[in-house]
């Protein structure tokens, strides 16, 4: 399928150990009411970097040569993996160089440059900056070490889901949410293996889902990128895709979609009833589990994927807007 094996995982989870928090696993008494069966939320919101894609990125950069060090890395991101990239850089002594598109909110671009990295905005569009990045690599002979389609990016995001089997070892459901399917192709790999029963949604909003189109069309394919309140989800998978189009499709068991009013009431859900600060993309699972699209087969166990939302917005979102 990938050549990826569980393994990889562990042995991502050592490399990165001390460059990465292990995140709490939260009881939601509200939507296991809601439920009916135990719901937990995994609160990667609260992960250094403000989202999971520390593991994925840490365990890349752990693994480069000394050369490669010497070189830099270079990196297309909307938001979280540049973020991510640019502090595990800065934790190993390398320099990063991180493209955005001008979708990206400007609180993200903040952040990337605080952590010392080097950032361009380029286009109206992940793809935009992913050819800058592609170019830079090219230049400067940088490290190009993409937000999801990596093998070490993968592996390192399945850290994850041996944190759910290990905090909830008789876990039923993982709603995971996806958009390139680095978060869901791990998270997967380690949960699959360990019982392959385990039921896996993968959840995306309806404005621009290119995982969602892709799998519909039996290969990667272009999606026009909307604004959506789960701006981290936005982007295409790549036409070259190489790993998480195959595994996604071999794993997911169901995949859903979102429509914007219900990305709003899963971030108030989470500020008003679990005194949570979620972005959008985060959000997701627990909008489909208000929405009525999970069979009640507990426990069910919400990867809450990131924290780290314009604050202006948020306070439009918790007013009841829904942008
Ligand atoms: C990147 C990201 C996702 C999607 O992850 P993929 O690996 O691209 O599917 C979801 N939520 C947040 C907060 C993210 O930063």
């Amino acid at each position: 399928m990938s050549g990826l094996q569980l393994n990889d995982v562990y042995q991502a989870r050592q490399r990165i150990a001390s460059l990465i928090r292990q995140t709490p696993m939260e009881y939601s008494p509200s939507l296991s009411r809601h439920m009916g069966v135990a719901v937990y939320l995994k609160l990667e919101s609260q992960q250094i970097t403000g989202s999971f894609k520390l593991r994925g990125a840490s365990n890349a950069v752990a693994q480069l040569t000394a050369e490669q060090r010497a070189r830099g890395v270079v990196a297309a991101s909307t938001g979280n993996h540049g973020r991510a990239l640019a502090y595990a850089a800065s934790q190993l002594q390398v320099k990063a160089t991180i493209c955005l598109s001008q979708l990206v909110p400007s609180n993200k671009v903040q952040a990337i440059r605080e952590l010392g990295a080097e950032v361009c905005i380029v286009g109206r569009s992940q793809d935009d900056a992913q050819r800058e990045a592609e170019r830079i690599a090219q230049e400067q002979g940088a490290t190009l070490l993409p937000p999801f389609d990596h093998p070490a990016i993968i592996a390192g995001q399945g850290t994850l889901g041996l944190e759910i089997i290990e905090q909830i070892p008789d876990v039923a459901q993982v709603l995971v949410p996806l958009s390139g399917g680095g978060l869901f192709s791990g998270v997967a790999l380690a949960l699959k293996a360990a019982n392959p029963n385990i039921r896996l949604h993968g959840i995306s909003m309806q404005r621009g889902a290119a995982m969602h189109a892709s799998l519909e069309a039996g290969q990667p394919v272009h999606v026009q990128e909307l604004p959506t309140l789960a701006d981290s989800l936005g982007g295409g998978i790549g036409l070259d895709n190489r790993f998480t189009f195959s595994m996604t499709r071999a794993l997911c068991d169901q995949l859903h979609l979102l429509d914007e009013a219900s990305l709003g009431n899963g971030v108030r859900h989470a500020y008003f009833e679990e005194r949570q600060v979620v972005e959008g993309a985060a959000a997701v699972g627990i909008s489909a589990l208000l929405d009525g699209l999970i069979e009640p087969r507990g426990p069910i166990v919400v990867v809450v994927g990131g924290r780290n939302v314009d604050l202006e917005q948020h306070q439009r979102v918790l007013a009841g807007a829904n942008q």
